[in-house]
């Protein structure tokens, strides 16, 4: 097969390229990111949904940078809160504000919330583009529970304070491996890989 070249990571949290890194193992690419690139341009998050902000990020950087593009857009969704944080869950609690201090914020919200009304997900929406511009995108859900403290070292985000109650431990506390194999990257990751393994024998 010939060589369909590099896969761009259009991401600069640490967290999430190394959770990529492992999701698209073995495909027919070569993956790479926006600091191996020399891209330091920022796309900022101007969509209304996450759907909207994967597909601007990913067409954006795969036009940047001439190579197929995979971007994403997640985040936490707690149903006591409407919603919210949603497409806000990186600044929630502030743009400075540290990932304990964004947990403690969101506990804080929930002191009164009872553990029934407690449930919440986590969204992942890939977005996948080439350089003329086609795009594909993927969906994926994680269901729990906003927990009632903090409890775990893994991950990061919000994981310390997401409650898998099928598995009894919050998402930090779970290996890197098990996460994985549940979390809302991953199952889109996995829709995402199809596509890839299609372009790739394509090219
Ligand atoms: P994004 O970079 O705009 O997608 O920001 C997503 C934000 O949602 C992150 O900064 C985290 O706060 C949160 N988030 C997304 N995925 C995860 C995860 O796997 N674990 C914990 N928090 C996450």
């Amino acid at each position: 097969m010939t060589d369909p070249g590099k896969l761009l990571i259009a991401t600069n949290n640490a967290g999430k390229l190394k959770e990529y890194a492992s999701l698209l193992q073995s495909l027919p690419f070569e993956l790479t990111n926006l600091a191996a690139e020399r891209i330091i341009e920022e796309v900022e998050e101007t969509g209304a949904s996450m759907m909207e902000n994967a597909v601007l990020k990913a067409t954006v950087y795969a036009r940047l940078s001439g190579l197929v593009t995979l971007a994403d857009d997640s985040g936490l969704e707690v149903d006591a809160l409407g919603g919210e944080p949603g497409t806000l869950s990186r600044r929630y609690a502030g743009e400075r504000a540290s990932d304990s201090e964004r947990n403690s914020f969101l506990l804080m919200k929930l002191r009164d919330v009872p553990r029934e009304k407690r449930t919440a997900r986590f969204r992942a929406v890939i977005a996948i583009a080439a350089p003329e511009g086609r795009y594909e995108t993927f969906e994926g859900i994680c269901e729990g529970l906003i927990a009632f403290e903090p409890g775990g070292e893994g991950g990061f985000g919000y994981d310390p304070i997401f409650y898998l109650p099928e598995l009894d431990r919050t998402m930090a506390e779970l290996s890197f491996e098990e996460k994985n194999k549940v979390s809302h990257r991953a199952r889109a990751a996995r829709k995402a890989r199809k596509a890839l393994e299609r372009m790739g024998r394509e090219v």
